[in-house]
């Protein structure tokens, strides 16, 4: 239920931003959360903070036009969302997929906001891509695309300003050719403008990993305020990219058994557990569908097509896929299979209903705002070393990352805790979020 002043933001909302429908979503998940913090204190309502918050500083769209190996010309659409730069720069991925609109980037973008507070790094909200759809594209195509994606966008990017990452659909290839384009047309080195940079040319240790091994940390977490652990744990990770395949590797090191895992196809079963390298190897290097994977391995995998991997029994869950991709009705049989925990892995891969099933259920549940941070908290430290010109060890980022992760935890369920709560991880994260960037909005007058 919504807080009524809320309930006329949320109208607003939607009147505003009219067929968004994820952003809608996105927004109300947030509101719902932060009702309580407005009886506490009336500061936030009195100068609109949340409306405030609810409006992007800046959109931009663009055309990006390209051509294919043929000699073909196609035209694509572009976007970045500068929605918040009360804490920092504007930080967020780009996402390159064929769903990609307006929609997608503002709910991306807002989620951003709250999570990168929530990881008490100076880091604002942003986010953009593209629908350029790079399946079956050519290593040239995906370069000319990159480049042209980046001509235009350059203008809005700087250090200090707008800080670009990877999502779905752009990883450490397209960082190299959108910072190379950078470089080239700008004429500056100035690494800190974009992360997720290769190791050659200042990318961070740990960033490739970091989305999944963080989810992986927060969800071990989660398991030992339970008092319990991932060791000899059934555990499924949908999805088959980066997130998923850091996800699968820590949580096998942390003791658990990853039965199954997704792509857009479908889904495979290991019951002995997946092999990681010939995963990697299929997905990564090869870049091919999961069945390749289960052909390989030989009888220990069986593939499902077209089926959602959620119908496999498991007493923790990482959805790493997309967003939405855990209905009501998943939640359901996943609880009746014997789930205690979810970690989402993926920007809101869990419907509403979906959290209302687990979160009544008791299962722990924990967002993608909280569970997903240690990706972007790991490019802030990407900025960190490349504002001082420095290199950390593996050891040592990971470290850092794990206390990040621990330092989410707690202060996720001590929010929560004080705002009579207990256990309530999505309220912990929408508020201690929401309050980091609500109060710097406050210190800084009307902007
Ligand atoms: N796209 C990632 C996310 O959803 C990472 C963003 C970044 O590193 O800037 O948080």
């Amino acid at each position: 239920m919504l807080h009524e002043r809320l309930s006329s933001v949320y109208d607003n909302v939607l009147r505003r931003n009219p067929g968004e429908i994820e952003f809608h979503q996105a927004v109300r998940e947030v509101l719902e959360s932060i009702g309580p913090v407005l009886g506490k204190d009336p500061e936030y309502a009195e100068h609109k903070i949340i409306e405030r918050i609810c409006e992007p500083e800046r959109q931009i769209i663009f055309r990006v036009p390209w051509e294919d190996d043929q000699g073909e010309v196609h035209i694509n659409r572009g976007f970045r969302v500068e929605f918040n730069s009360a804490l920092g720069p504007y930080k967020g991925g780009l996402r390159f997929h064929p769903s990609v609109y307006l929609g997608i980037v503002k709910f991306l973008g807002f989620e951003q906001i709250f999570k990168n507070g929530l990881t008490g790094l100076p880091i604002g909200g942003g986010k953009g891509g593209s629908d350029f759809d790079p399946k079956g594209r050519s290593d040239r195509e995906i370069m000319r695309f990159c480049q042209s994606f980046m001509t235009e966008l350059y203008r809005h990017l700087g250090e200090y300003t707008d800080v670009p990452a990877g999502d779905i659909g752009v990883g450490g290839r397209e960082i190299g050719y959108l910072f190379g384009q950078y470089k080239r047309i700008t004429n500056r080195y100035e690494s800190g403008v974009i992360t997720g940079k290769g190791l050659t040319y200042g990318g961070a240790q740990v960033r490739t990993e970091a989305t999944g091994y963080g989810c992986a940390f927060f969800v071990e977490e989660m398991l030992k305020a339970r008092g319990t652990s991932f060791d000899g744990r059934r555990v499924v990770v949908s999805g088959a990219g980066n997130v998923a395949i850091y996800s699968i590797e820590k949580v096998q090191q942390l003791g658990g058994i990853v039965v199954a895992c997704s792509d857009s196809s479908g889904y495979v079963v290991d019951e002995k557990g997946i092999d990681l390298d010939l995963l990697k190897q299929i997905k990564g290097v090869e870049r091919r569908r999961l069945s390749a994977y289960a052909e390989r391995r030989g009888t220990d995998a069986t593939f499902v097509a077209g089926r959602s991997v959620w119908e496999v029994p498991c007493e923790v869950a990482m959805p790493s896929a997309t967003e939405n991709e855990i209905t009501g009705k998943d939640a359901e049989a996943m609880v009746r299979g014997g789930c205690m925990a979810v970690g989402e892995g993926a920007n809101m891969p869990t419907t509403p209903e979906g959290i209302r099933v687990f979160q009544e259920a008791g299962v722990s549940f924990g967002p993608g705002k909280a569970a997903n941070a240690g990706g972007v908290a790991t490019s802030a430290l990407e900025m960190q070393q490349n504002a001082s010109r420095d290199r950390w060890t593996f050891e040592f980022s990971e470290r850092k990352l794990q206390e990040i992760m621990k330092d989410i935890h707690r202060r996720c369920l001590q929010t929560a805790d004080e705002y009579g709560m207990p256990g309530d991880y999505v309220a912990g994260a929408n508020i201690d979020g929401f309050k980091r960037v609500a109060d710097a909005m406050l210190a800084m007058g009307l902007i």
